[in-house]
């Protein structure tokens, strides 16, 4: 179906009080500052102060009822990318003035080898490197290299040798991913038809053979509700969004959501200092149909709740979503990831995850595989299956 789209959007402004340049200590005017994952604050490697920007929700009055949204509110942060805008931002370090460049694809900071002041990017800028959140990291990096040590020692057995040969987990990236958090308003039609059981029994049919029957009405069924869905997420890179099975394993990424959104904080490119990130390349309009059919997919699912009367199923001939209100934040998330190019025979490359949520631990990943040892021992599993299937065929009999 065609989800119509809003017209210009309502911006939040999520940026104020940002711009480019030396993000200092606010005790000791230090710009050496990094996240400190126990505790979620950033710390001052100089003397030690700790505090943490606040609460996105709260900030940015993220929390209104999801009710009350109407047409498209984004985040500053989530505004359309303007091609042709420069991915390498230069600007002039604020203490010495040389002139620095961050290439904003994989970074957000750099070191100015002059001064030796840390320089962040948190001016956002049409090139979808600078979100409105950030989820900062809340599993450390042991923690993560043991849960990816983990999930390969379980297949280990099936997997290719040389990947276990080459297998080193401490080589695991913390990577911040570009995210959209959406909340959904929107009223939901369902019409169909569904059929509910009103007799069964048992009739005979020829001599010493029954049948069962099913005596049932069918009804004409219509469901309409509104559905309020809250931060549904979103990957906003279209690298990761490519789903091509014969080239990455990317839905590997999305099977360790979620993520407690609700913890996001204002950005601050200190969050990611010692990480690294991935710009955002995909706009809100590119991801408004994706973002409705999940809503009508959690309609569905929603509205079996209501239809248990009728017993045999109901089928929709119609389902029509309205979305009504639409809001949309553009958010870093945290994910520790392993990744492994294997090399296929005809120069075939696939590139295997491991991936392990920077937040609750979830893990999920990728291993080639041994074919070799896979096809002979799914071929005696087979073999033990038909000699178990013939044993009990001859108890049978
Ligand atoms: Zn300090
Ligand atoms: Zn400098």
């Amino acid at each position: 179906m065609v989800y119509e789209q809003h017209d210009g959007p309502t911006v939040i402004d999520t940026a104020a009080g940002s711009g480019d340049g030396i993000r200092k200590c606010p005790s000791c005017g230090s710009s050496d500052i990094q996240l400190d994952i126990p505790s979620g604050m950033l710390v001052c490697h100089f003397c030690r102060h700790a505090w943490s920007t606040p609460l996105a929700t709260e900030a940015f009055h993220l929390d209104t009822p999801i009710g009350d949204l109407r047409g498209r509110v984004i985040g500053s942060g989530s505004q359309n990318i303007v091609p042709g805008t420069d991915q390498v931002v230069s600007f002039k370090c604020a203490a010495c003035g040389a002139e620095i460049s961050i290439d904003t694809n994989h970074a957000m900071q750099a070191r100015c080898p002059w001064c030796r002041n840390t320089l962040s990017i948190n001016e956002q800028m049409p090139n979808g490197a600078v979100p409105d959140v950030v989820l900062p990291f809340s599993l450390p990096k042991d923690a993560a290299v043991e849960r990816i040590g983990a999930f390969v020692k379980k297949r280990r057995f099936f997997a290719n040798r040389r990947f276990i040969r080459e297998f080193s987990p401490e080589n695991v990236l913390g990577v911040y991913l570009p995210y959209m958090i959406v909340d959904v308003n929107a009223n939901l039609t369902f019409e169909g038809e569904g059929e509910h059981t009103t007799r069964t029994y048992t009739v005979s049919v020829g001599k010493d053979e029954t049948e069962r029957r099913f005596d049932y009405d069918v009804y004409r069924v219509g469901r309409r509700f509104s559905l309020h869905v809250d931060d549904l997420t979103l990957e906003s890179a279209s690298d990761k969004r490519d789903q091509d099975a014969s080239r990455n394993t990317n839905n590997i990424i999305n099977s360790i959501m979620p993520f407690d959104t609700k913890n996001a904080v204002v950005y601050d490119a200190n969050y990611l200092a010692g990480f690294s990130s991935q710009r955002r390349d995909v706009d809100v309009d590119a991801l408004y149909e994706p973002a409705a059919m999940q809503t009508e997919d959690i309609g569905r699912y929603r509205s079996l709740d209501t239809i248990s009367f009728y017993d045999r199923g109901v089928r929709w001939d119609r389902r029509d979503v309205e979305i009504m209100g639409e809001r949309w934040i553009a958010a870093y998330l945290p994910v520790w990831l392993y990744s492994y190019q294997e090399e296929k025979s005809g120069g075939r490359k696939l590139l295997h995850y491991i991936a392990v949520n920077g937040r609750t631990g979830e893990t999920m990943g990728s291993v080639p595989l041994n074919m070799t040892r896979l096809w002979v021992f799914t071929g005696i599993a087979e073999v033990l299956g038909v000699i178990a299937a013939g044993l009990s065929a001859l108890i049978l009999w």
